[in-house]
This record gives C-alpha cells, structure tokens and sequence, in this order.
C-alpha cells in the first residue's frame, strides 16, 4: 500500500499545479493502493470519492504543493473514515462493568482478555474477575487459567461440563460476592460463523447484559474480517472491536472497512503475543500507518529527516562564526530542493513569515539550477571568499555559467542577504533555525 501511494505522491510531487488528469491518476492509485491493502470495495469506493470531491476544490487546484496537499485530504479522509477519535472502554455506573469477548476461534479473545485485565488493573487499580466460558475445548480453559495466572487474576471456571449460560449466571454471583469492579467473559469462537454458536452468545448477553461486547478480529483476515464483524454485529450488536495481530508490518486495512462498515468503534489495536501488547485505537495514527507517510504529513517532520543533526551543527556554527560562504549556500540550495516549495519550508521557520529579509530572498525554485551553474563557475577561493567578487569577476562568471550579468549580480545579492539574515538569527533567537535544522 505504501508503495504505490508514495510513487503515486512522487510524481505530483514536483508539479506546481494539480491537473484534473494528474488528479484521476491519482485517485486511480489511492484507490488500487486501498484495495491491495484488502479494504473492503464498497468502502474504498465511497473513500475516494470523498477525497476527489475535496482534492477538487479550488484551494488545491490552485495550491503550491499539490503532492502535500492531498496526502493531507487522504489523511484527513483516512482519520474520519475511521473514526476521528479513541473511543474509551463503555463503563457501568454501578460495579461490575461486564465485559464480554466474542468473535471466532483464534480471533485472539482470550489473548485480549487478558491484556483487557492486566490493563485495567494497571491503570485503575482494577480488580476484575474473569470467566471462563468456552467450554468446548478443555485447552480454552487451561489457557485462560495460565493467562491469567500470569497476570495473577482470577478465574471463575466450572469446567467443560457445565452450560455457559449458567457458568456466566454463577461467576457474576461470585463477583458480586467479592465487589469485583471488572467481569471479561470470554466466550467460545468457531472457525465459521454458526448459528448455534450465536445463540449461544445471544444467551450470555441476554443474562449478563454486558457494557461492552468487544468483537475481536484477526487483522491479518483482510476482507473475512470484514464480513465476520458485520456478522457478529448483525446478531449481537456490538459495542467495540478490538483488532489483534497488527504487530509489525501488518497494514489496517481491516481497521478501515470495519469501521465503515459495522460502524462500530476499534477500541484496541493487539501488536503482539505479550500482555503488555494491548493499545487504545487511535485513528489518526493507523492513518498515518496506513498511509505509510506520516513523514510528508508536516514539512517540520520532513526537515527534521532530511538534515541530520551534524549538518545543523556545522552550519549553526558556520553561520556563527559568519564564515557561510556560497558552497554552503550550495548545499542548502540540494537540501531545500529535496523538501519542496522553498515559500512552505520558510513560513515554517518561526519569525521567517515577518523577516524584511525575506521579501528579497525569492529563491524561485526553477530558478535554482541556473544558481548552482553560476556556484560552479567560480573558482574554489571566489566561493568560500565571496567578498572578492568584483565586476571583472562577475562577468567572468556570468560568461562561464552562461547565464546574464544582471542574474549574476541579484544572485550575489541574495547570497549576501541570505548571509545576513542567518546572521541576525544566530545573534537573537536561534531556536528557529535549529529547528529548521532540525534539532
Ligand atoms: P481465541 O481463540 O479467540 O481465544 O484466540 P487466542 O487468544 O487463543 O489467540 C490465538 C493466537 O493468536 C494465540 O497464539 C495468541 O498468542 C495469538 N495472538 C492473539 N493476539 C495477538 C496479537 O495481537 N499479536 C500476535 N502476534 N498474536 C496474537
Ligand atoms: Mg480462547
């Protein structure tokens, strides 16, 4: 996914304007990138047109940095389709808050019910009961037994011989007895969706009437999460998801489509085996990870990766010792090119927008190579000593670079005003350039 939305970016990257051809080439992109990444058809269908209607407004038509500009409407887009914000865990006024695992064999219920427990008793100082109701498989329970032993939580079991329904009814009498403040039922899963299994779940939710029903999905399913949610959703009406198995580089495709789908909130996200391995759904951050660029998402982000941390500090100490001379001016000139619009990058820049300075440093991008040429054309002692440029030099130089006397002369000028702003900077507020520099 990544991959084909970043060469997709790519090549509106350099472009001053965003065509409506560049715009549905784009959007062609978006879209396969999307339906690789296993979100659901009908969802990436209404997706993209979402982010063409607003790619099509006049503000990015006539934008400077198109290629930024819609990664940012996909973000966007990305972070509403999902939700906007974390949503907590659903609390009962009275204790227990009850909470019920569902969803099919292997989903990662009784994995989650445990990080839910050691979670809970992390932050809240919780002291939550769990219960184990799957009795289809003695291992279902031995495992939640050994979870949460090693959480040192208890667990109400009465074995495999015994009716959920009332091992449910039993262990919240017990909870109650020992003003329990959280109950997790985890329940049984099937390979398939099956209507005796979901009657099941119906009578356990019928009796408990739980706060939250967290519907756990395998992220890595792709569009069978999809169609399992909406299934247990159909018949229990969940009230959250919890997705597992997004450890490493498994993208949130399904993240996208149950979201817009069962419209239901993710609350967790499981990145891993281990306990501790539980996070709170935020969608704007598996935006980005779905995006795969959060990078590009703030020039700042991409300033900060693109100078390291060395290279600041040799120019913040070059600038303070007023020795910048027009090779550095050269460098800046690559690094700047690399970033973008060069108008973006210095509105980033705190007190750059306001700097009398800035109106006469109009670096037009385009212009940029004819600078390098004229760089070249001076000789190694003319570059680093650019006060020894006087008039015989210059036409030397505008000669050798093939560029006209009078482009020589405003470069020259623009140097010397770049040099001196850099110079106020470093005598008053550094902070900006740093941070420019990325520091
Ligand atoms: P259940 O059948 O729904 O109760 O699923 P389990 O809790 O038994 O989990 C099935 C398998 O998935 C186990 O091996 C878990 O360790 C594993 N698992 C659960 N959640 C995650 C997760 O977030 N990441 C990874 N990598 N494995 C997970
Ligand atoms: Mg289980």
């Amino acid at each position: 996914l990544t991959e084909r939305l970043q060469n997709a970016m790519r090549k509106l990257r350099g472009k001053g304007k965003v065509s409506e051809s560049d715009l549905r080439a784009t959007m062609r992109e978006i879209r396969l990138a999307l339906l690789e990444a296993d979100v659901n058809f009908t969802v990436v269908k209404d997706f993209v047109k979402q982010v063409r209607e607003r790619a099509m407004g006049a503000d990015v038509l006539e934008g400077l940095n198109p290629a930024q500009q819609i990664v940012k409407i996909v973000d966007e887009e990305l972070t509403k389709t999902m939700g906007e914000e974390a949503v907590p865990l659903n609390k009962s006024a009275k204790i227990p808050t009850i909470i019920m695992m569902v969803g099919l064999q292997g989903a990662g219920k009784t994995t989650t019910a445990g990080k839910l427990a050691l979670r809970l008793k992390n932050e809240e100082k919780a002291r939550p009961l769990m219960i184990a109701a799957d009795v289809y498989r003695p291992a279902a329970i031995d495992q939640l037994v050994q979870v949460a032993a090693g959480i040192d939580v208890p667990v109400f079991q009465l074995g495999t011989d015994v009716d959920p329904v009332e091992i449910v009814r039993q262990g919240l009498a017990q909870a109650a007895e020992n003003h329990n403040d959280y109950v997790i039922i985890d329940t049984a899963g099937r390979l398939q969706i099956d209507e005796q299994l979901m009657d099941e779940l119906a009578n356990i939710k019928a009796l408990a009437h739980p706060d939250e029903i967290l519907l756990t999905v395998d992220a890595m399913t792709g569009q069978n999460a999809v169609a399992t949610a909406q299934g247990f959703d159909d018949k229990l009406d969940v009230t959250g998801v919890v997705l597992t198995k997004l450890d490493g580089d498994t993208r949130g495709g399904a993240a996208l489509s149950i979201r817009a789908v069962t419209g239901k909130p993710i609350k967790f996200i499981g990145q891993g085996e281990k306990m501790t391995q539980l996070d709170v759904f935020h969608p704007d951050r598996m935006a980005s990870r779905i995006l795969g660029m959060g990078d590009m998402l703030s020039l700042i982000e991409k300033t900060q990766q693109e100078y390291d941390a060395k290279q600041a500090q040799e120019l913040t100490e070059k600038i303070q010792e007023n020795s910048f001379d027009f090779n550095d001016f050269i460098d800046q000139i690559d690094q700047i090119q690399k970033m973008g619009p060069m108008e973006d990058l210095m509105k980033m820049i705190p007190g750059m927008a306001n700097n009398p300075a800035m109106k006469n440093v109009q670096v037009d991008p385009k212009d940029m190579g004819h600078l390098k040429a004229v760089v070249y054309s001076m000789t190694p002692e003319e570059r680093t000593n650019p006060d020894i440029l006087n008039p015989s030099r210059r036409r030397r130089i505008a000669a050798g670079a093939g560029r006209p006397i009078h482009e020589v002369n405003r470069m020259i000028k623009q140097f010397n005003q770049m040099k001196k702003m850099m110079n106020q900077m470093s005598k008053g507020n550094m902070s900006g350039m740093e941070q420019m520099m990325g520091q």
